[in-house]
């Protein structure tokens, strides 16, 4: 079977590679999608540093092999499995940091999710981070769950209420997420961006388009807000200049919460002394939890996220290439890739 395996100085690489043999307790999956996500893209350039090498974990597919054991999944049935899940038992799973768990980055798919079929690791299957997909007339839809899940607790983490002004710095593929789930819960987004594409997109998902290249991001927030800024923002880039662009773009009082990875070594030039004076808080989000998982699924399973406006590009396994082509050149919002 084909699967793409990150080489060292190669990067990816589409390979044919033996079929995964499930040991007892696990499971394995043929591939309906894959979400290609922007960290999978920042592994292949080499600049990720929070991980192992393995690619692919947006994804949704078929169980075709049950390990010994597993009682509770059948052959047939299609299935959401988490990448990575937490002990549920350690200090951290206890204080309410669960993607914080020792655990939590230790299990992968096998060998990744962009494979036609792949094996998900006993762990995940005894943790039950395996969802069943139900009411999907689509179910390549479902491959948003994860990327959705971590749009949620990043807006949980920020405390985003109904009513309230939320601003997006990047409106890419997770940017436009972003959206499509605010304005599900009654929040006003402004979309902040360079890129017209996905200003557009933005836009068509029922954000205020704020165009970065022209005049300052800042006072256009403000002239949007009543003169005050947004009640939170939401830096969905790894972009510095973003982050600091989203402080002075937040409200007295409001939140900025940073979920797109700046790669390593990154530094914030930006006068400190303002978070204070203004009361800023700087939080961050980092993955997702199982409880966002479920949220994540239920939405997409009941229409409330709709994938169907988010997937516009598809491409196979052995078109990978092409697919971060389109990637780097921010065609379109969500890229999945299917065997
Ligand atoms: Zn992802
Ligand atoms: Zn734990």
């Amino acid at each position: 079977m084909r699967a793409v395996l990150l080489r060292p100085r190669v990067g990816a690489s589409v390979e044919e590679v033996p079929e995964p043999v499930p040991s007892k307790g696990e499971l394995v999956v043929e591939l309906i999608a894959c979400g290609l996500c922007g960290t999978d893209v920042e592994r292949i350039r080499g600049g990720y540093t929070a991980g192992k090498a393995v690619l692919g974990h947006e994804a949704v597919g078929r169980v075709v092999e049950v390990g010994e054991g597993v009682d509770w999944l059948r052959r047939g049935e299609v299935v959401v499995p988490h990448h990575h899940t937490n002990c549920g038992e350690c200090y951290y799973c206890l204080n309410g940091s669960p993607t914080m768990c020792p655990e939590y980055r230790k299990h992968h798919f096998d060998p990744g999710g962009f494979a036609e079929k792949f094996r998900v690791p006993e762990f995940i299957v005894r943790r039950g981070a395996v969802y069943k997909v139900r009411g999907l007339r689509d179910p390549e839809e479902a491959c948003l769950t994860e990327p959705l899940a971590c749009c949620i607790r990043a807006a949980k983490r920020a405390g985003v209420r109904e009513g309230q002004t939320v601003a997006v710095f990047g409106v890419g593929a997770i940017g436009a997420l972003f959206v499509a789930l605010l304005r599900g819960l009654g929040v006003e987004v402004l979309g902040v961006d360079v890129n017209p594409n996905r200003l557009g997109i933005a836009e068509r998902l029922g954000a205020r388009a704020v165009d970065a290249r022209q005049g300052s991001v800042e006072q256009e927030v403000r002239a949007l807000t009543g003169g005050r800024g947004a009640d939170v923002s939401i830096v969905a880039t790894g972009s510095v200049r973003a982050v600091s662009s989203a402080i002075s773009s937040t409200r007295s009082g409001g939140v900025v919460c940073l979920f797109g990875l700046p790669s390593s070594g990154t530094k914030l030039d930006h006068d400190f002394s303002e978070l204070l004076v203004r009361e800023v808080s700087l939080i961050s989000s980092n993955a997702a939890s199982e409880e966002e998982m479920v949220e994540a699924l239920d939405l997409i399973s009941r229409g409330k996220v709709r994938g169907s406006e988010l997937i516009t590009h598809r491409f196979s396994i052995g078109e990978f290439g092409r697919a971060l082509e389109a990637f780097e050149k921010g065609e379109g919002v969500k890229i999945v890739i299917t065997p």
